[in-house]
């Protein structure tokens, strides 16, 4: 018997009309019912949250009583943490550890925005003309579509809803076709939470259909948008229908830099968890390693011990840290990819394909390092939102820069070295939207997150991602 869930709209949960069904990644078989959103259900939602922008109690209510509804929301997600983490666990087999951990920040962001609600201020302004008063007032952007893809939901939705909800917008949010089943039970703890109808509406459906429709829709005011590039560009073409604001968050080839002046155990530990964490279905995974020469047998020696001691097993089982990928589509990906950048001179140093010992329909793979002769490896520029680590060696500063800034995205990049003032020029020159040093995949809800390039537009996290969620108006007055 499947579990079913339903979608939240104006207030209501509803079964759906149309249906399809979500795969558990660690066995290959199908476990729960979703609805599919139809254009229909899309316009319900949409004309939702239009209503409830413009006449419902939201309209009225002053910015610190959203911000306590949204403070309620994050106490709820806290109190609910377990049930959400083991359900994202169960439809995307991200590994239990990872989505509790990642429950709690979730958390943080809705209590970091509903402490903003009331500080997005405008300015007065002093203007040099006689008897004349300027001021600016921060007023909601409007109906927000977020689209979010299918790995870590609830945290990609909760770095739009916080500061969309926070700054007085309203919320479609469309859950992935692939997953969506934290985010229908989010919606439960919205509803419980007290935001009135229509505030919040949760949706999940096929993108082509139902994110067609939302993102072309002339009451929707902002796309926050997460995904693939191929999509982002659809989604570009879209809005100029109806000339929607939009965020892009993107995919990525994150460099990781390793310089000959480190300790080598602590940077090895950095570049497995930046990798390997979530199997490698992070954005910003540190796909690209980047070492000196004259460590790089070393560093590789002691990557590949380290890849061959993750626990691979049940995303269910507290000791696993590396599941399943969450579609078959991705395997295939990673395992066409890999036999290509070997086709082109790479060396395997290990993994390349499934992990042995699981059901035969099952996504497990096995960690992978592609040891890199040159530039023009496939694995170096194909994002495979998998667990593939590319290394490629250099012998200097300048050319470590060159490697680094070769790519069409720009989202995250790692530097490991000691000498402070080759850090600071490192910052300086690498095309990226987030630099860390010594250090890899810390975020923070005061740390704005977003890519160059190919990886995105805008940038969510910080007071600057909730002030995008706003539009100023320009006051005169003659005295
Ligand atoms: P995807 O682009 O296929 O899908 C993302 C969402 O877009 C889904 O909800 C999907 O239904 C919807 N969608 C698809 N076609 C659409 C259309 N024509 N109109 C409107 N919506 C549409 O991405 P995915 O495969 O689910 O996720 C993987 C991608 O997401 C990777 O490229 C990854 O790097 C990226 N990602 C980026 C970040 C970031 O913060 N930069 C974080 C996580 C994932």
């Amino acid at each position: 018997m499947l579990q079913t869930f339903q979608h939240y709209i104006d207030g209501q949960f509803e079964p759906g009309t149309a249906h399809f069904d979500s795969v558990d990644p660690a066995t290959g078989q199908a476990w729960a019912r979703m609805p599919a959103a139809t254009s229909e259900d899309v316009n319900r939602a949409v004309r939702a949250a239009h209503r409830a922008l413009t006449a419902s109690p939201w309209r009225g209510l002053h910015a610190s009583a959203r911000g306590k509804l949204l403070a309620r929301l994050a106490d709820l997600i806290t109190r609910d943490a377990t049930m959400l983490a083991e359900l994202e666990t169960r439809d995307t087999g991200k590994v239990i550890r990872e989505t509790r951990a990642q429950i709690g920040y979730v958390a943080e962001y809705y209590r970091y925005y509903a402490g903003l609600a009331d500080k997005m201020e405008g300015r007065h302004l002093p203007v040099d003309k006689a008897d004349m008063e300027a001021y600016t007032r921060r007023e909601p952007l409007g109906v927000v579509a977020a689209i979010v893809p299918w790995n870590s939901q609830l945290f990609l939705s909760a770095v739009k809803l916080g500061p969309a909800l926070a700054a007085g917008c309203t919320v479609v949010l469309k859950a992935s076709e692939e997953g969506p089943a934290p985010l229908l039970a989010f919606a439960k703890l919205v509803h419980e939470a007290g935001f009135p109808a229509g505030v919040v509406n949760v949706i999940t459906g096929f993108g082509h259909d139902c994110g067609q429709t939302l993102t072309t829709h002339p009451l929707v005011d902002k796309v926050a948008f997460t995904g693939g590039p191929e999509t982002a560009r659809h989604i570009v073409r879209n809005t100029a229908e109806n000339l929607a604001d939009t965020s892009l968050e993107l995919g990525g080839k994150s460099p990781v830099l390793v310089f000959d002046d480190v300790d080598l155990e602590s940077a090895c530990n950095s570049i497995v968890a930046g990798i390997f964490g979530a199997s490698g279905q992070s954005c910003v995974a540190g796909s690209r390693l980047l070492v000196q020469r004259g460590v790089a047998d070393r560093l590789l020696a002691m990557l590949a011990e380290k890849a061959a001691r993750i626990r691979i097993g049940s995303p269910q089982d507290l000791a696993t840290e590396m599941g399943p990928l969450a579609t078959r589509k991705q395997v295939e990906h990673l395992q066409r990819t890999v036999k290509a950048s070997i086709d082109a001179g790479a060396t395997l140093v290990c993994g390349g394909g499934t992990a042995e010992g699981f059901a035969p329909d099952s996504h497990y793979v096995a960690p992978t390092i592609l040891d890199c002769p040159h530039a023009d490896i496939p694995s170096l520029r194909t994002e495979f939102f998998g667990p593939v680590l590319s290394v490629i060696r250099f012998d200097n500063e300048a050319e470590a820069i060159a490697l680094a800034n070769d790519s069409a995205y720009g989202l995250a990049s790692g530097v490991f070295t000691t000498n402070l003032t080759r850090a600071h020029r490192l910052i300086r020159e690498l095309r990226a939207g987030i630099v860390w040093v010594n250090t890899y995949r810390v975020v923070s809800p005061l740390v704005p997150f977003g890519g160059f390039g190919q990886s995105g537009l805008g940038r969510e996290g910080g007071m600057e991602a909730a002030l995008a969620y706003t539009r100023t108006k320009s006051v005169w007055i003659n005295t």
